[in-house]
């Protein structure tokens, strides 16, 4: 087996552990490979080990790696997860099935305009901002709701959840706090009717702590390609 290979088993391994540990079916959490900074064949070496859904942060990085896979497209569902400017939203609309972070509905309602007439709905996650701090992406969690519901109603964009990033903390009850505050805010959608699936939240180095909280999604890079 290849060491992408192998290290894919192993974060499998982790998920189940977790969701086991966690009282939750293995199955509700998907596993999202960040792939950014690694090249196309890593890429390949992932999807012959069985790995679909690939995360890129930068877009231009991103698209040339779409279009150097073109002929694994139809079984590869590639997520954006980068914070994104106004003048990168046409190349995204164009190219990605999901975009994860999306705190604006200017951003938003661009990727609805834009995204082309063929292609099925881009699947959509707000992200939050969990810790407070001013300078960080995400929408305040008191503002969630109304964004979300602005964003629900875009007609090609598809409002999927909510994604988080918080920053490290100490040890596993630290983290899975904070993580525990995204779920909150996930929640409060949920009872205001929003059909919501998806809880992005989780990394290499917290995704424990993430399905604890009732993470659906981890998106993990370095656990699987290596270090950056
Ligand atoms: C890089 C990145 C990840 C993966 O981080 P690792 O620590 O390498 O697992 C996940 N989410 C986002 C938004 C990232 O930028």
């Amino acid at each position: 087996m290849t060491m992408i290979g192998d290290n894919l088993q192993q974060v499998r391994a982790r998920i189940v552990t977790a969701c086991t540990a966690a009282g939750q079916d293995p199955a509700s959490v998907r596993l999202l490979a960040v792939s950014k900074t690694f090249g196309a064949d890593a890429v390949r070496e992932a999807h012959a080990a069985g790995q679909r859904a690939f995360g890129e942060n930068y877009v231009q990085e991103g698209v040339a790696k779409i279009e150097a896979l073109a002929d694994l497209r139809a079984g590869i569902e590639w997520h954006c997860i980068g914070p994104l400017q106004s003048n990168k939203t046409r190349l995204v609309a164009a190219h990605f099935d999901w975009v994860h972070g999306i705190d604006r509905l200017k951003i938003a309602e661009r990727l609805s305009e834009q995204r082309p007439a063929g292609l099925p709905a881009l699947q959509v996650c707000l992200q939050v901002n969990v810790d407070g701090g001013a300078n960080k992406s995400g929408v305040a969690a008191g503002e969630a709701l109304e964004l979300a519901l602005a964003v629900a109603a875009l007609p090609r964009l598809r409002l999927r959840g909510l994604m988080a990033i918080p920053e490290p903390a100490p040890d596993f009850d630290a983290q899975r706090a904070l993580f525990l505050r995204a779920r909150a805010v996930f929640d409060q959608l949920r009872e205001a009717g929003l059909a919501l699936d998806t809880l992005s939240l989780g990394m290499s180095a917290d995704l424990e702590a993430a399905v604890s909280a009732g993470s659906t999604m981890v998106r993990v890079g370095t656990a699987i390609f290596g270090g950056r």
